[in-house]
C-alpha cells in the first residue's frame, strides 16, 4: 500500500503519498484496495496526473527524436512537433503486376523522423515508441475503411528464428497486435521463415527478388482456407516480401491477401 492515513485535520484530504515513495524507474501500480477507494474516475484521473507531473518534474521525459522535454501525460515517447513532421504517403495504395498481392498500402512516406523512430524502435530497442507507430496505421486504416472490410484475421511478416533471437521481437508482430486489439480482429501467427536470407537493404532491386523466393511457409499444422487477412510488415521497399508472404498464403488457400505496412519510401 502507497498511502498512509493523513493526521486528523490535515486540509489535503484524509490520504498522502509515503515519502520516499517514488524512485527513479518505478512504474506505479494501484492496487485493489486503492482502486476501490477511488471510485469517482474523474478524482482517479485528477491524482493520476498530478503523480505522473510529480514524477515528470524529478525524472523529465524526452521526445525520442529531438529530445525537447515531454509533457507529463505523453504515452508515446515523442513530442506533437514530431509527429506533424511525419508524412502520409501520396500514393497510399499501390497495385504492382508480377506480385502475389493485389494490393499493398502504405500509411506513411519512410523519411525524416519517421525512419528515425523506426531505427530506434527496431534497432534500439525503444519499445515504448510501438503505441506512436501502431497509431499512424490505426489512423490510416481509420481514413481507409475497406483494409479492415471482412477481414478475418491479422498476421504479420516473420523473421527467420536467428534473428528473432537477436533482436528478441519482431515489431511487425508487435504492430498488428496492436491493431487487433485497436480493431477487434484475432492475430494468427501462422508464417514462419525457415531459410536465412541476406538482409534485404544490402542487395540491389533485382536481387531483392530472388533473395526472398520460397522462403516463407505456413506454420506446420495452421489452415488458412477460405481466409481473408490482413498481412502487416514494418517497412515496405520492392514489395518483394509481403509478395512472397501473400504467395505462402495463397498457395495454402487463403481466400484474400491485404497488405498493410507502416513506411515506404518514394
Ligand atoms: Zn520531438
Amino acid at each position: 500500500m502507497i498511502l498512509r492515513k493523513r493526521q486528523k485535520g490535515a486540509f489535503e484530504g484524509p490520504y498522502a503519498i509515503r515519502p520516499g515513495f517514488f524512485k527513479p524507474g518505478l512504474i506505479v501500480e494501484f492496487d485493489k484496495s486503492l482502486r476501490s477507494m477511488l471510485s469517482y474516475p474523474k478524482m482517479t484521473q485528477a491524482i493520476i496526473a498530478i503523480a505522473k507531473n510529480f514524477i515528470n518534474l524529478l525524472y523529465p521525459l524526452h521526445c525520442a527524436t529531438c529530445n525537447r522535454t515531454l509533457d507529463a501525460l505523453n504515452k508515446l515517447g515523442v513530442c506533437d512537433f514530431c509527429l506533424s513532421q511525419i508524412k502520409p504517403h501520396p500514393e497510399p495504395c499501390c497495385q504492382k503486376t508480377g506480385l502475389y498481392f493485389k494490393r499493398a498500402y502504405s500509411a506513411c512516406l519512410y523519411d525524416g523522423v519517421l525512419k528515425e523512430l523506426i531505427h530506434l524502435f527496431k534497432y534500439k530497442k525503444k519499445l515504448a515508441l510501438g503505441g506512436a507507430l501502431s497509431g499512424l496505421m490505426e489512423d490510416f486504416i481509420r481514413d481507409n475503411h475497406e483494409i479492415m472490410y471482412d477481414l478475418d484475421i491479422i498476421t504479420f511478416v516473420p523473421l527467420h528464428s536467428r534473428r528473432l533471437r537477436q533482436r528478441g521481437f519482431n515489431q511487425s508482430n508487435m504492430l498488428a497486435s496492436s491493431l487487433s486489439k485497436e480493431f477487434d480482429i484475432s492475430i494468427r501467427d501462422i508464417l514462419e521463415k525457415p531459410i536465412s536470407t541476406r538482409h534485404q537493404n544490402e542487395l540491389s532491386r533485382g536481387q531483392r527478388l530472388t533473395n526472398l523466393k520460397n522462403v516463407f511457409k505456413i506454420r506446420d499444422g495452421t489452415s488458412v482456407k477460405g481466409l481473408r487477412i490482413l498481412l502487416i510488415d514494418d517497412v515496405m521497399t520492392t514489395g518483394a516480401t509481403l509478395s512472397e508472404c501473400a504467395k505462402a498464403l495463397l498457395s495454402n488457400g487463403a481466400k484474400e491477401v491485404r497488405c498493410l505496412a507502416l513506411a515506404r519510401g518514394l
